[in-house]
């Protein structure tokens, strides 16, 4: 039998979305719980390298705040999506693949790929791609 208190923090906890929280990789990459190659965060988003990178530059663009997918109710996230895409360009701009050309993909639900789900833009740059992709 767990006690009061335990009980108290787990209903707690699942009620503010915790337990998804603590088993998102995501989310702890932002709570730097996890470790990544970190190239620029902020207090709303950050971008790291790909662990599996497929391309030369292959990087992710994260909100810190735990959204699943695109399907997702965004009615009040607008301002984050914004600045994400302006992360993005900053990004394409650091890395040097702003003028020769990159890609964003956001993988959302099965048939897409998608593996963690966490929101995150994918960053694709430094290789001729393939349209359509696969
Ligand atoms: P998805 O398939 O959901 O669109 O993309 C998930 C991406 O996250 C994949 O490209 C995968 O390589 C990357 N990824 C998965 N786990 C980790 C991790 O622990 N660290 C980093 N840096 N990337 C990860
Ligand atoms: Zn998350």
């Amino acid at each position: 039998m767990l006690p009061f208190a335990v009980k108290k923090f787990l209903f707690y906890a699942y009620k503010k979305g915790m337990m998804k929280m603590f088993g998102c990789i995501f989310c702890q990459i932002a709570a730097h719980r996890k470790p990544a190659k970190i190239l620029y965060e902020d207090e709303d988003c950050l971008v790291f390298q790909d662990i599996n990178p497929k391309a030369p530059i292959h990087l992710l663009v994260i909100p810190r705040k735990h959204i699943t997918s695109l399907n997702d109710n965004l009615e009040n996230d607008k301002e984050l999506l914004g600045h994400m895409m302006t992360v993005v360009g900053r990004a394409a701009r650091e890395q040097g693949i702003d003028q020769s050309g990159y890609r964003i993909v956001i993988n959302t639900n099965a048939e897409a790929g998608q593996t963690v789900f966490h929101l995150h833009i994918h960053i694709l740059g430094g290789r001729m791609l393939r349209w359509p992709p696969g």
